[in-house]
């Protein structure tokens, strides 16, 4: 090996060749990477200091992803004029062309412009880009019509959040939904105290309480959403209390028998569109945890008279979806609370079996998601997450269909 000079410099190296020296490398990669970065914002298609503001304000600075609502604006500690930003407004289709949510088809104006920006907290701006598969540029504009509608709302009505924090959703029959605030809770006596009525009134208070003891038992609960549990009840009062108050007084009975997931047969699969699901020119099926996420993604799809032989199976959310889709964080709440009561209320049953709730496997329900409503295909996409019967948690996806104009399906309760 021979000393040679560097190229670029003049230093002396060991080399067999003429090379440029690390020495002399060492700041042209740091131009280069300079020159790379430059490019590329230059690709970047930012929005205007104005564009953002007017994104902000026109959700009153609030997150808007669907359930986060975040204030993403506040004073500053430093001094009495400081104003602290924790918002942002993210890109509905990428900023360039090798983002996230890419669409080559737009202009770097159409990139800027105020149509391609949705105002999100931190957390979720970072969220959306991570996750692409499931924060489809068609979710993000459903997203911020919806939190711009909702704001909307509230300034018309000059509405309150709808429901405060240190208050739950409860429900005592379908058509009986309200919020609430826990009083006291004994094993097996529940106080609370009544407040806003979602679905229903205080008429209809009044009637189940007189008419109890001749409502069937699968129609009488009392369901907790903070909770993601409930209860079939054994009696029920109620009482006025001061400033007109409405106090309730739940006796609730032992919590049915929990099964685990693992322990359901197997099941013909079905694909996203309800169809019978084909693989290699046979019936495909699912097997115990596959089996009962297939089984509650059925039982929330369908609607109580969907089934000629089992003519209460099915659930309210197809209905909840058509009546609430305008206020998903309302919708969201309402989810849950059918779910819950699918897990607490027996059925009656025609046959020997014993009566059990329809979702027997699951334990809880810890949250649910909206994440997209394609009223086209009149499919609605959740993000569940539950504990299972054995205690064991699952999160996942579960496309639903939401379709409130179908026919009765002439299949027998065994088929379920
Ligand atoms: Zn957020």
């Amino acid at each position: 090996m021979k000393k040679a000079k560097c190229n670029f410099c003049i230093l002396q190296i060991q080399t067999s060749r003429s090379l440029p020296c690390r020495e002399a490398l060492k700041p042209n990669l740091v131009i280069f990477d300079i020159i790379a970065f430059l490019y590329l914002a230059s690709m970047r298609a930012e929005f205007t200091q104005k564009t953002k503001e007017i994104l902000a304000a026109r959700v009153a600075y609030r997150c808007s992803y669907p359930g986060c609502s975040l204030l993403t604006i506040g004073p500053g500690h430093e001094n009495e004029e400081a104003v602290t930003r924790t918002g942002e407004a993210a890109h509905i289709y990428a900023a360039s062309e090798n983002g996230p949510r890419p669409n080559p088809s737009l202009t770097q104006e159409q990139r800027s412009a105020i149509t391609n920006g949705i105002w999100l907290c931190k957390n979720h701006a970072r969220l959306i880009d991570v996750d692409t598969s499931n924060f489809s540029a068609e979710t993000l504009l459903m997203w911020k019509q919806q939190a711009e509608k909702d704001t909307y709302r509230k300034l018309e009505t000059l509405e309150r959040e709808v429901v405060v924090d240190s208050e739950t959703l409860i429900a005592l029959q379908n058509s009986l939904v309200c919020s609430a605030k826990w009083l006291s809770a004994q094993p097996d006596k529940w106080v609370f105290e009544v407040g806003q009525f979602i679905e229903g009134d205080l008429q209809m208070l009044r009637n189940f309480a007189m008419e109890f003891p001749a409502i069937a038992t699968w129609n009488k609960f009392i369901l907790i959403e903070s909770q993601g549990d409930g209860r079939e009840l054994a009696s029920f009062s109620w009482e006025q209390v001061e400033h007109g108050k409405i106090r309730i007084y739940c006796t609730v009975k032992p919590k049915a028998p929990r099964t685990s997931p693992h322990d359901q047969g197997g099941d013909i699969a079905i694909d996203d569109n309800f169809d019978i699901f084909f693989k290699d020119g046979d019936f495909a099926t699912v097997q115990g945890m596959d089996s009962a996420i297939q089984d509650i993604k059925i039982h929330l799809s369908s609607q109580p008279g969907d089934y000629l032989y089992a003519p209460l199976i099915g659930s309210e959310i197809p209905r909840y979806v058509e009546k609430y889709k305008s206020n998903i964080p309302l919708l969201q709440r309402l989810i849950k609370i059918e779910i819950i009561r699918l897990l607490t209320v027996s059925l009656p049953d025609s046959s020997t079996k014993q009566p059990s709730p329809s979702l027997h496997y699951i334990n809880r329900v810890l949250y649910v998601q909206v994440l997209e409503i394609d009223e086209r295909q009149k499919l609605a996409t959740i993000n569940l997450s539950i504990e299972w019967g054995n205690q064991e948690l699952w999160e996942g996806k579960i496309k639903l269909g939401v379709n409130t104009n179908r026919q009765v399906i002439d299949w027998n309760d065994d088929d379920l």
